[in-house]
């Protein structure tokens, strides 16, 4: 199927929507994830429009998972969690609701359960206070 470039992540990358950014680089962004399933759920996404990945170049592979495990070692930093999840839908069928390729980054502290995928909007000033305590962990 064609890459829809209306789709929310598109936007973002064109500056028409916003979101709460935690790092960027040539090839790829991480913001706020805004319904997240933790406190501090971060996702990555690469610059270059693909839907999943495996629509993605092997470039942009890389740079994304470059990026995901930097983006996880700040999040555990600052969240001081023992866990962290990354998850990675490729597909409806797979559960993926965006489509533009992302990797999730998902605080997992022992003994707790992670919220439903996509469910509860987070508020914007507490994204943000996290997203600044994420940033200010990024080496
Ligand atoms: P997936 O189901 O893997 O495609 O995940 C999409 C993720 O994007 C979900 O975790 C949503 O909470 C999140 N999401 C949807 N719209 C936005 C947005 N505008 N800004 C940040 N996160 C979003």
């Amino acid at each position: 199927m064609a890459y829809d470039t209306n789709n929310i992540f598109a936007k973002i990358l064109r500056g028409e929507a916003s979101c709460i950014s935690v790092y960027e680089d040539d090839k790829t962004l991480a913001f706020m994830d805004l319904m997240p399933q933790a406190e501090g759920h971060v996702l990555i996404v690469p610059k270059e429009a693909a839907e999943n990945l495996l629509d993605l170049s092997e470039a942009g592979a890389q740079a994304c998972i470059l990026t995901t495990r930097r983006i996880a070692l700040a999040v555990k930093k600052a969240l001081g969690v023992e866990g962290i999840h990354v998850a990675q839908l490729n597909g409806a069928a797979a559960g993926q609701t965006v489509p533009h390729c992302h990797f999730h980054v998902i605080p997992h502290a022992t003994g707790t359960v992670l919220r439903m995928h996509a469910a509860v909007r987070a508020p914007d000033d507490e994204l943000k206070v996290l997203a600044q305590r994420i940033k200010a962990c990024l080496a």
